[in-house]
C-alpha cells in the first residue's frame, strides 16, 4: 500500500501532532535509575569481582573513566613522557561504553577510520567499515596495552570525593575499595551515556521473569554471545524489548532470529537510513596510510559535516549525506567554484554568514530534511510487507531530532513470523504485571523484558557520578556548574586547578564521531601538562574572566536542529523542555565543530596558553 503524497504543510502539520502526544511535563523525570530495587539489574555480568587492598600512593594523573577519553589522553600523555598515569573505572576493565554496551549486534554507526583512535599510532586496520562492538573493545584494549595503561589502573572501583588540598598543591582521591591516595593532576571523562536508566512505567517492579538493560546483557540466560552465537536459549522463550533507539536497532534482529516470539514495544519509531557496511580491503587500507592520514580523515569528516564546500568527501555515508543534500539545496544556481571561494573568504576574513545566508541554510535544510524522510519513510513501506507495521514504523519528525540510525536487517525482521510490533501510539507502555506488559488494555505475556530504554542524558553532574569535585576554598563542582556549565573550552574550570573535563559541551559539540572530540582535548590536555612539568609549575587554572568570556561565546550558539523545540522529544533535545539557558550553555561553540576545532588548533599552535595562569 503506497501512502498518498503529503505536502510539506501537511508534513509539518504531522510532525507537530505526533511531537503533542509524545511531550511529558515530567520529562527527563519520567526515567528510574538501576539503584534501589532495581540494583540488581546495575551489576557487572562481564568480569567478576575481584577482591584487592586499597591504594594509598601519589600518581602524577589520575583519569576518572578508562573509556575512550582516558585511554587517548593516557596514551597522550605518555607520549608526552607523563609515566605516572592512574585510570578509574567501575566497570572491569577498559573500554567505557563498549565494555558495557556488549548487546548481540553492537556495532559504530560511525566509520572506523574515524571513529577508532590511534589507528595511526597502533598500526591497526579495521575489518570494516562499521566495526561490531567486540572489535571496538578490543582496540581499546589494544590502546591500554600499548601504552601501559593498566599499570596503576583500577577497576571495579567507584570514586567517592576527589578533594584540592591548598597546602599540597595536589588533589585526594577516596574511592569504594578503601583507596586513599593524591594525584598532582585530574580529569573527568565518564561520558555522556554511561548510567543507564530505566522507563517509569506503573508495576514495573512486579514483574516475575528475567529482565535486564541492554547495556548489561545477560547471556547465560539468552545463550550465544557478543561475537554473533545465536542466542540458542531464547529458542523457548517470548522476549520483550522496550524501546527502539539506536540500540533496539541493532539488537532487534538478532533477537528475532532465536527468539521463539519477540514483541518490540514502540514509543517513538527510528528513522532508519541504509546502511551499506562492507569490510575494508588491505591493499585499499596500505594506500590511504601515510603519516597523519588519520587527522586528514577525521578534518575532512568535520568539514562535509560543517555546511563548508570540500573537494572530496572521504566518508561518504548517511551522516554526511545529511550535509552534502543541505548545501546542494543551499546552493541554489551559484556554481560550486563561486561558492567554494566565498567560503574561503568568510573563512579568512572572519566575516560571520548574512541574515539572508542563515535563512537560505534554515530553508535548505528544512527541505532537503522532507526529502530525506519521505526517503526513509518509503523505503519502510517497500521492505516491510504488513502495511500496519509498515505504517507505524514510520517515523514523523525531522532527521536530526532524533539520533538517525542506519541498518538493512532491522526492517527486514518485522517481516520474521515470530515478531510482532507493538505500537504505543507515541504513549508508552500502559503497565506491567507479574507476568507481562499492557497497551491499550491488551495484556502480552512474556518470558523476559529487555530494556532498550537508553541512558541518562541531562542529570546534574553529580548525580549522574556519584561524586563531586570539591576545589579551592571548598566549592563543589556541582555548585559551580548549578546554573548550567562554565568552562574554558569545555576542559578547564576556575576554582579547579589541574583539573579537566573531558566533553564535548562547551567545545565542539560533535556528536556524529564522538571520539574526535576526545582526540582533541587530549592533544590540549597533553601540551598544557606538558608545558606545567617541563617548567616546574604547581598549578593550571583558567581565570574566571576567561572562563565567563568562553560562555559568552557559547550563548551565542544558535538553537540547532538538534535542540529545535519544534522536534519530537528525546534526550538529543532536553525531553523537548525547550531551549533553557542551562541548555543553551550544554551546546557546542557557535561556529560549530569546525569552529572549534579551528578556534583550539590556533590556541594550542600561538602556544601562549590564553586564559589560562600558571604558577610555581
Ligand atoms: P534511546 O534513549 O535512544 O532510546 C530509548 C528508547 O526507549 C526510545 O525508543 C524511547 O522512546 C523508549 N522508551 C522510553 N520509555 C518508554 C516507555 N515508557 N514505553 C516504551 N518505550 C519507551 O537509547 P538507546 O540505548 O537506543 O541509544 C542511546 C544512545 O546510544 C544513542 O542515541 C547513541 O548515541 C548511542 N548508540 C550508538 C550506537 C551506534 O553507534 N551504532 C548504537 C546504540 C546506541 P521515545 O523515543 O519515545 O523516547
Amino acid at each position: 500500500m503506497m501512502t498518498r503524497v503529503l505536502d510539506k504543510a501537511d508534513i509539518k502539520a504531522k510532525y507537530a501532532a505526533e511531537r503533542a502526544k509524545r511531550l511529558r511535563p515530567e520529562g527527563n523525570d519520567q526515567y528510574q535509575r538501576l539503584s534501589g530495587k532495581f540494583a540488581a539489574l546495575a551489576a557487572d555480568p562481564y568480569t567478576p569481582y575481584v577482591e584487592r587492598a586499597p591504594v594509598a600512593d601519589h600518581v602524577t594523573f589520575a583519569f576518572v573513566g578508562a573509556g575512550m577519553s582516558g585511554l587517548v589522553v593516557g596514551a597522550r600523555l605518555k607520549e608526552a613522557g607523563v609515566g605516572s598515569f592512574r585510570l578509574i573505572d567501575k566497570a572491569g576493565g577498559v573500554g567505557g561504553t563498549w565494555y558495557w554496551n556488549r548487546y548481540p549486534g553492537a556495532r559504530c554507526d560511525t566509520a572506523a577510520m574515524i571513529y577508532l583512535p590511534l589507528l595511526d599510532e597502533t598500526g591497526y586496520m579495521p575489518s570494516e567499515k562499521y566495526v561490531r562492538g567486540p572489535e571496538i573493545l578490543a582496540h581499546c584494549e589494544r590502546i591500554a596495552k600499548h601504552y601501559d595503561l593498566y599499570d596503576k589502573a583500577l577497576f571495579h572501583t567507584e570514586v567517592s570525593s576527589i578533594e584540592w588540598q591548598e597546602a599540597a598543591r595536589v588533589w585526594r582521591i577516596t574511592t569504594n575499595r578503601g583507596d586513599d591516595f593524591t594525584a598532582k593532576y585530574v580529569a573527568i571523562g565518564t561520558g555522556p551515556l554511561h548510567v543507564a536508566k530505566l522507563p517509569g512505567i506503573p508495576g514495573i517492579e512486579n514483574f516475575l521473569g528475567k529482565s535486564f538493560h541492554t547495556s548489561r546483557w545477560d547471556y547465560d540466560y539468552t545463550g550465544g554471545d557478543a561475537g554473533g552465537a545465536p542466542m540458542d536459549k531464547l529458542a523457548d522463550k517470548r522476549v520483550a524489548v522496550i524501546g527502539t533507539g539506536a540500540t533496539s536497532v541493532q539488537c532487534i534482529p538478532q533477537l528475532a532470529r532465536t527468539a521463539r516470539q519477540l514483541f518490540v514495544f514502540q514509543r517513538t519509531p527510528s528513522s532508519v537510513d541504509v546502511r551499506g557496511n562492507h569490510p575494508i580491503d588491505p591493499q585499499w587500507f596500505e594506500s590511504i596510510v601515510s603519516p597523519g592520514w588519520q587527522k586528514r580523515w577525521m578534518d575532512n569528516f568535520v568539514e562535509n559535516m560543517g555546511g563548508g564546500f570540500p573537494a572530496e568527501d572521504l566518508i561518504n555515508d548517511g551522516w554526511t549525506d545529511i550535509s552534502r543534500r543541505i548545501r546542494t539545496k543551499a546552493l541554489g544556481g551559484t556554481p560550486l567554484w563561486l561558492a567554494r571561494l566565498l567560503v574561503r573568504l568568510r573563512k579568512a576574513f572572519n566575516i560571520a554568514p548574512s541574515q539572508q545566508g542563515t535563512a537560505r541554510v534554515q530553508a535548505a535544510f528544512e527541505s532537503a530534511d522532507i526529502e530525506k524522510m519521505e526517503e526513509i519513510r518509503t523505503r519502510i513501506e517497500t521492505v516491510v510487507k504488513d502495511p500496519r507495521t509498515a505504517e507505524q514504523l514510520k517515523p514523523w519528525y525531522s532527521q536530526l531530532c532524533k539520533r538517525p540510525c542506519f541498518s538493512d536487517e532491522y526492517l527486514p525482521a518485522y517481516n520474521a513470523p515470530n515478531v510482532t510490533l507493538v505500537d504505543t501510539d507515541g504513549k508508552g507502555v500502559e503497565q506491567i504485571t507479574e507476568t507481562g506488559l499492557v497497551v491499550n488494555g491488551t495484556l502480552y505475556e512474556v518470558d523476559c523484558i529487555v530494556y532498550a530504554s537508553g541512558f541518562e542524558y541531562g542529570a546534574n553532574f553529580q548525580l549522574k557520578t556519584g561524586f563531586d569535585l570539591k576545589g579551592r576554598g571548598g566549592q563543589m563542582l556541582s555548585n559551580y556548574w548549578a546554573d548550567g556549565l562554565q568552562t574554558l573550552h569545555g576542559l578547564h574550570m576556575h576554582g579547579f586547578p589541574n583539573a579537566f573535563a573531558v566533553q564535548m559541551n562547551q567545545a565542539a559539540n560533535m556528536v556524529s564521531n564522538i571520539p574526535h572530540n576526545i582526540v582533541d582535548h587530549a592533544a590540549t590536555i597533553a601540551q598544557v601538562v606538558a608545558h606545567a612539568e617541563r617548567n616546574g609549575h604547581a598549578e593550571i587554572e583558567p581565570t574566571q574572566e576567561a572562563v565567563n568570556d568562553w560562555v559568552r561565546l557559547i550563548l551565542t550558539t544558535p538553537p540547532s536542529m538538534i535542540t529545535s523545540a519544534d522536534c519530537t522529544p528525546g534526550f538529543w533535545n532536553n525531553e523537548g523542555q525547550g531551549w533553557n539557558e542551562k541548555f543553551r550553555r550544554s551546546q557546542g561553540h557557535p561556529g560549530g565543530a569546525q569552529g572549534f576545532f579551528r578556534h583550539i588548533e590556533a590556541w594550542r599552535r600561538a602556544g601562549d596558553f590564553k586564559g589560562l595562569v600558571f604558577s610555581k
